[in-house]
């Protein structure tokens, strides 16, 4: 925008030369810059090679005929104020000025007294539109980027709009930007049409403002969401009142607020409310529970096995059984199954998804126990139904456990823990049913976490032991391994075998350092053996299900047997064929990461687990153990005597080193020699023994399997 305090320049065009001269005498007189064109075509030409800020154009020369038109159309020309001389009283040429876009005319004979005057009004004019112009420009280039509109509506029903609220209306006017208020109100989605137009009403009657939200459809279909705000305008001149107000489209806004609750109210996998959802959701329920005094069942269904899933089809798949199992609960809940047990279903039931494999059922005003129990049974029915998983048909099951309301607990997080507690007691019964809460398993419950507590506090004051089982040649009675078994030394409970504890260590963490503090003691051993000169057999360890997601195990043993001067082959990992079917691949991965580093691997209780023979072909091991479970048996033939055979040759074919675990009699181990089998451990050879016996075991080297001492061996 020029700066006013420049002299502003003017252009004459006129072929007098006389007025001419005057003309630009007067106005330099005055303290413009004046140029002057003798004609038409000059002044264009001057026009182009700068601009001017105000015309004074001759309309009666010859040949100037749409010249103002012309200097319209240039470049800086379309706001340039222009001036026609005319003749006085010659109407005619005013009009063809004015509709040749000139801003003003100035009759001849010029008034030179005014003439300056005249120039100056019409240049202040001039800035004063420009200004306007380039704040309307600027209000709908902010209205624009803000998606914002604003309108003023009259009495007698107009509505003046600004362009960026047509477009957000997607509305024709005319080009006065008029429209009809109720031409927009018809924009406005049913649903929320008679809201706006009431508070419309309300506003226009009683001067009530509002701020409200509401979608409008445009033409396209798409349906957009607006955030309106009017109030009313006084006219103090007794001119008509008018309302005003702006129009925000917010869809974004509104779409972005929707995704973030539904993030967080709602699991991404399956679409049913999450955990936290479900607890605003079951408040109300539980709320008219507790009025009416009637009763609610929480039943929290956890599906069993369903790792496997995962493993075997990897997750995406596993994710899309899981949407299927919460599209059949869904669909059930809402069907007419609760509705034959009396109910109205829809509100009577709230399903959630609440852990990587749990679902929970909330279902109120239930009258009795046998209720919750027919539904149980028909959700897992529902469950139970084949899954086509890549062409596989899946048939998956589920444990559930009820809590009921209020008699179980009183509160949502109550009934959630004896829910789950219920369904811990569903699963040790076998999984695939339901089980009610009881106080019974809350005992249980709370004598768990004292168990919990204490296995921790063992753990930390150092009350682990170690005893040791050699590993004998049956043959020749030469020892050529040990097996370390840990105890727990209790202060109260004497010395507890890890049947007691092992498994209580790996649902609480606590396996952990329990494994780190047998690993390492197991190497202190081996050392302090191998410095008094014993001979140096290897040393079995067993190994946790836990320790197998550790992919950096490899390198932790490693550094711990450098730590003990320790060869690797002097350890062998034991560890279970089911442990290694949880996550096949990676389980082998473990396994040949720790064979290259020299370890010994052998699959533990062999024959127990269910996994392929397939697989077994994959894992790099070195030995087998036979269970006890046939060796017991095997001596009498039948069955579990065919087995044992059957195992043996199966480790011998694949280069294995087949150990029989469990043998107690002089008949099964003569039977398993028979097989081919010499390495042999368990009672007949020893007892586990404590680390002084095993050593004086070692000194002498062998050892003569004499039955009788089996009962009188320590544990
Ligand atoms: P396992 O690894 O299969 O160990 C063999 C179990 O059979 C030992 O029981 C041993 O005492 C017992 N046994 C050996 N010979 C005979 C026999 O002739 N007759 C009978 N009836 N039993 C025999 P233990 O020491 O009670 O260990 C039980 C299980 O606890 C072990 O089975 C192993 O799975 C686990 N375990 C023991 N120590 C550890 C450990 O340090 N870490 C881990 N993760 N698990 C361990
Ligand atoms: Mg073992
Ligand atoms: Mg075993």
């Amino acid at each position: 925008m020029k700066d006013e305090r420049e002299p502003s320049h003017l252009l004459i065009v006129d072929d007098d030369m006389l007025l001419r001269g005057m003309a630009a005498k007067t106005l330099r007189h005055a303290g413009f810059n004046v140029s002057d064109a003798v004609s038409g075509e000059d002044a264009l030409a001057q026009f182009a090679e700068r601009p001017y800020d105000l015309v004074l154009l001759d309309l009666t020369m010859p040949g100037l005929d749409g010249y103002a038109r012309r200097i319209r159309a240039m470049a800086h020309g379309a706001q340039v104020p222009i001036l026609i001389l005319t003749g006085l009283n010659d109407t005619e040429a005013i009009e063809l000025a004015y509709s040749h876009d000139a801003t003003d005319f100035i009759t001849k004979p010029i008034n030179w007294t005014l003439l300056s005057h005249r120039v100056r009004y019409a240049l202040r004019a001039s800035l004063a539109a420009e200004a306007t112009r380039r704040s309307r420009e600027c209000l709908a280039r902010a209205q624009s980027l803000a998606g914002m509109g604003n309108w003023a509506m009259f009495p007698d029903g107009r509505m003046e709009c600004s362009t960026e609220l047509l477009r957000m209306f997607d509305a024709s006017v005319d080009a006065s930007r008029c429209g009809t208020a109720d031409a927009f109100l018809q924009r406005v989605v049913m649903h929320d049409r008679d809201r706006v137009g009431a508070a419309r009403s309300q506003l226009a009657e009683q001067g009530t403002p509002y701020g409200m939200e509401f979608r409008i459809g445009r033409s396209d279909g798409a349906v957009r969401t607006v955030f309106e705000q009017a109030a009313r305008i006084q006219n103090d001149h007794g001119g008509p009142t008018t309302i005003e107000g702006i129009t925000q489209d917010i869809t974004e806004r509104v779409q972005a607020r929707e995704r973030i609750t539904e993030l967080a109210h709602y699991d991404g996998a399956t679409g049913l409310p999450n955990r936290q959802f479900f607890a605003e959701l079951a408040g109300p329920s539980l709320e008219r529970a507790t009025r009416n005094g009637t009763g609610c069942a929480v039943l929290h269904v956890d599906i069993d096995r369903f790792m496997g899933v995962n493993d075997a089809f990897g997750r995406s798949q596993g994710d899309a059984v899981l949407k299927t199992l919460a599209e059949r609960l869904c669909h059930w809940i809402r069907g007419s199954d609760l509705a034959s047990l009396g109910r109205a279903p829809a509100d009577r039931a709230v399903l959630a998804r609440v852990g990587g494999n749990a679902f929970t059922v909330l279902i109120s005003d239930l009258v009795g126990k046998e209720q919750a129990a027919i539904v149980a049974q028909r959700l897992l029915k529902a469950i139970g139904q084949p899954i086509i998983v890549e062409s596989q048909s899946l048939v998956l099951t589920a444990s559930i456990g009820i809590a009921f309301f209020p008699n179980d607990a009183k509160d949502l997080p109550g009934l959630t823990r004896c829910a789950e507690q219920a369904v811990h007691a569903a699963k040790g019964a076998g999984r695939a049913q339901h089980r009610f809460f009881d106080e019974q398993m809350n005992a249980h419950a709370a004598s768990r976490l004292l168990r919990e507590a204490d296995l921790r506090r063992g753990i930390a004051h150092n009350e682990l032991r170690l005893h040791f089982q050699p590993k004998v040649n049956a043959r020749s009675g030469a020892i050529v391994g040990a097996e370390a078994l840990v105890r727990w030394q209790h202060a109260e409970r004497g010395l507890v075998p890890p049947g007691e504890f092992i498994a209580l260590a790996e649902e609480t963490g606590l396996i952990q350092p329990l494994t780190d503090w047998v690993l390492e003691s197991a190497c202190r051993c081996l050392r302090e053996w191998a410095d008094a000169g014993l001979p140096s057999v290897p040393l079995s360890v067993n190994l946790a299900a836990s320790s197998l997601a550790d992919m950096s195990l490899a390198a932790k043993l490693s550094t711990l047997t450098q730590r003990f001067g320790l060869a690797p082959e002097s350890l062998m990992l034991e560890m279970t064929e089911t442990m290694l079917m949880r996550d096949v691949e990676s389980g082998v991965a473990l396994l040949e990461a720790l064979r290259a580093k020299g370890f010994g691997l052998s699959l533990d209780d062999f024959g127990t687990g269910y996994s392929s023979l397939g697989y077994l072909k994959r894992f790099p091991i070195d030995e087998l153990k036979i269970d006890r479970t046939f060796v017991t048996d095997a001596a009498r033939g039948g069955r579990a005597g065919a087995l044992a055979s059957a195992i043996i040759a199966l480790g011998r074919e694949l280069g294995l080193q087949v150990v029989a675990e469990g043998v107690e009699t002089s008949e099964q181990s003569a039977f398993l020699l028979s097989r081919g089998c010499k390495m042999q451990q368990g009672y007949l050879f020893s007892k586990p023994v404590p680390e002084e016996a095993y050593a004086r075991l070692l000194r002498v080297g062998s050892i003569v399997p004499r039955e009788e001492c089996i009962a009188m061996a320590p544990l």
